[in-house]
């Protein structure tokens, strides 16, 4: 099997009454002299003056692609190898045929075929620029049940994977035969990102993974925030974040008005988070902790909960959820005072309730404020 990208634009340029005939022929020269493939040219392009010169119309309808054209001014504005001062002259453009190539061809073309001639028309070859992909993929809390259809698609398509090992581990059989598996240890999120943005600016179809959503404490801003992905085609896929999953465990936390916090101060100063934890439960916030608690980080918890007791009462509801959706996985409702920190983990997220938060058969529910027909008052 030959597969023939439609990657080239022929820039044309001719005089009045060029025949088609006369423009094919030049254009094949111009390919074979590149040895390039005929079905591999997705446009002509040429300056507007000839957007209805017959020649050229009839020429781009055998080749079965589009006529392009551009105006003088923006032609002059591209810089080729061969201009030409007649041509200047005469169409207020130094260069046709090179300039609309480029032009067509988009940003980062090469020209691969320098003006050739005939004795009406000159013809080069641009080839467009290769365009990679990267792909931000979010996988969820752990379940491939909660793997959505997009997310599986991206994984499908990408030739490369970057992610920390386990995630990767976890959705290697949605990967396509073959496709190029880069995994990293914690710590090294950065190194990460690049790695995955060059593959992608080489042209690879990347995916670059993370657990839950990867917008939420996880690897899309870093992957952003250095930017030069201009020359690639950027998808996000979103994903349910462990606040949602834990969440739904629960009940309903969830319910009204709620905020999310992250107890790890490996990025962020302990005063910024501890004045977050302190305004959000002024403000009467429900709270997802992330990154409650590991072995290195063991009193974070304890103080964020003597600051949310400053607001609360000590019956509070709190969720503990670890390893939702994993094999793994606890699930417990406590109360804001009684909750054991020990038990709280790396692979846990804790949802404090509002000062509206209750308990209603095991579960805990964050009312929206309707009043229910047939409560008693
Ligand atoms: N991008 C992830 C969050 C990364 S921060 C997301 O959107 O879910 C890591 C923290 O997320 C953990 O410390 C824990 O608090 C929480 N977390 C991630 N996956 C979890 C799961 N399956 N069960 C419970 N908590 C989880």
């Amino acid at each position: 099997v030959l597969y023939r990208p439609p990657s080239l634009i022929a820039g044309v340029g001719c005089s009045r009454g060029a025949g088609a005939a006369e423009i094919l022929a030049l254009v094949d020269d111009a390919l074979r002299a590149g040895g390039l493939a005929r079905t591999s040219i997705a446009a002509l392009a040429s300056i507007d003056v000839k957007a209805g010169e017959p020649g050229l119309v009839e020429a781009a309808d055998d080749l079965g692609v589009p006529l392009r054209t551009f105006s003088a001014a923006q032609l002059a504005q591209i810089e080729v190898p061969n201009p030409s001062a007649v041509v200047q002259a005469v169409v207020g453009t130094p260069s046709v045929a090179e300039a609309a190539a480029l032009l067509a061809a988009g940003s980062g073309a090469e020209l691969v075929v320098v003006k050739q001639r005939s004795a009406m028309a000159t013809a080069a070859i641009a080839r467009v620029a290769v365009r990679g992909r990267l792909a931000l993929v979010s996988l969820g809390p752990g379940d491939d049940a909660l793997l959505p259809p997009l997310a599986r698609a991206a994984l499908a398509r990408a030739e490369v994977v970057v992610g920390y090992e386990p995630y990767v581990g976890s959705i290697r059989h949605l990967l396509r035969p073959g496709a190029r598996i880069e995994t990293y240890a914690l710590g090294e999120e950065v190194d990460r990102c690049r790695s995955a943005a060059a593959h992608a600016a080489a042209g690879a179809s990347v995916a670059l993974v993370s657990s839950g959503d990867i917008g939420i404490y996880a690897m899309a801003s870093p992957a952003l925030e250095e930017g030069g992905l201009d020359n690639v085609d950027l998808d996000i896929v979103p994903g349910i974040t462990a606040a949602n999953a834990a969440a739904a465990l629960t009940g309903s936390p969830l319910g009204h008005d709620h905020c999310a916090i992250s107890l790890t101060d490996l990025l962020t100063p302990w005063d910024v988070i501890r004045g977050r934890i302190a305004a959000a439960a002024a403000a009467d916030f429900v709270v997802t902790l992330y990154n409650p608690r590991s072995r290195a980080r063991d009193w974070q918890l304890d103080e964020a909960r003597a600051i949310l007791l400053e607001h609360r009462p000590p019956e509070t509801p709190v969720a503990l959820v670890s390893d939702a959706y994993r094999p793994a996985q606890r699930v417990a409702i406590d109360t804001l005072a009684g909750f054991d920190a020990e038990a709280v983990t790396m692979t846990t997220t804790v949802i404090v309730g509002s000062s509206q938060t209750r308990v209603v058969d095991g579960r805990m529910v964050t009312p929206r404020g309707y009043v229910l027909a047939g409560t008693a008052a």
